[in-house]
């Protein structure tokens, strides 16, 4: 990744994970560790492949996450936010165990028509929060090069994902759901509860934003049995694998001075 006015050697990055399971192995590996705790959350901070980071959970659903990205921001300094977590495909090329690296989000349930377009986000003119694209490089980047040995079976893709506070768990209102996206001209790969939230925070402060899912379901009537064994076997590790070659190459100083 090339050094540029959006990143500083000495900033601190933020990883922010949807879930505990994936945040993990990450606090393991923290070099002097720090936790704090603020407005029920808990902060970890400390050096992590010799970068500054925070580390937390955002909890489930949109408020949830936006709470957390604002307080990374605004009480803990972060200078870029990485988010991991997982989804479920809305794409039929993406498949359970791929991972989708984020090229912009958007909210799929919010609706202000007829006053705006349906998922329009008033104030804002427009529906799509698009994510840093060269912080999105290097994750993709870290993505293709953690699965390449263990996990090789797995495909990253990028594109759009969509977020909502909705668990989408039936083989009908996914349809539906990929259907109403279709009609409006969204061609989502993946459905989650938290992206579009943090995207949109970021945008209000300027700052870089990157984010990853593994696919743990299909949004289908098993994605509720699915989704449970998928996280704490895959996709945990997955995000610890993908995360620390990002940290690793967003630390080496030679890739900054090209
Ligand atoms: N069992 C969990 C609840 C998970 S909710 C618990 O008790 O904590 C689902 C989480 O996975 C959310 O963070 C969401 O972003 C993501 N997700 C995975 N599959 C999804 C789907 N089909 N629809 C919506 N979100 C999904």
């Amino acid at each position: 990744m090339s050094a540029g006015p959006w990143w500083q050697a000495g900033q601190r990055l933020a990883i922010l994970s949807a879930l505990v399971d994936e945040q993990r192995g990450l606090i393991d590996h923290l070099e002097q560790p720090e936790r704090v705790e603020h407005a029920g959350r808990i902060f970890w901070l400390g050096r992590l492949h010799g970068l500054a980071v925070v580390l937390t959970v955002s909890r489930i659903g949109k408020v949830s996450a936006a709470m957390t990205a604002a307080t990374l921001i605004e009480r803990f300094d972060a200078g870029a936010i990485v988010f991991t977590g997982v989804a479920g495909a809305l794409a039929d090329q993406v498949q359970v165990g791929d991972v989708v690296v984020a090229q912009d989000f958007l909210q799929h349930d919010l609706d202000v028509s007829p006053l705006f377009p349906r998922y329009e986000v008033p104030a804002y003119g427009r529906a799509r929060f698009v994510c840093h694209e060269d912080l999105s490089a290097a994750l993709r980047q870290a993505a293709q090069q953690a699965l390449a040995g263990e996990f090789a079976q797995a495909s990253v893709h990028q594109g759009l994902i969509v977020s909502g506070d909705r668990f989408v768990s039936g083989a009908g209102e996914v349809g539906a759901l990929r259907q109403r996206l279709q009609q409006a001209g969204h061609a989502a790969l993946a459905v989650e509860m938290e992206g579009a939230a943090v995207a949109q925070v970021c945008a209000d402060h300027g700052l870089p934003y990157a984010a990853m899912r593994t696919v743990s379901d299909r949004a289908d009537d098993s994605a509720h049995r699915d989704f449970a064994e998928f996280v704490s076997q895959v996709a945990s590790r997955y995000a610890q694998a993908i995360v620390s070659r990002l940290l690793i190459g967003l630390g080496d100083p030679a890739r900054h001075r090209r």
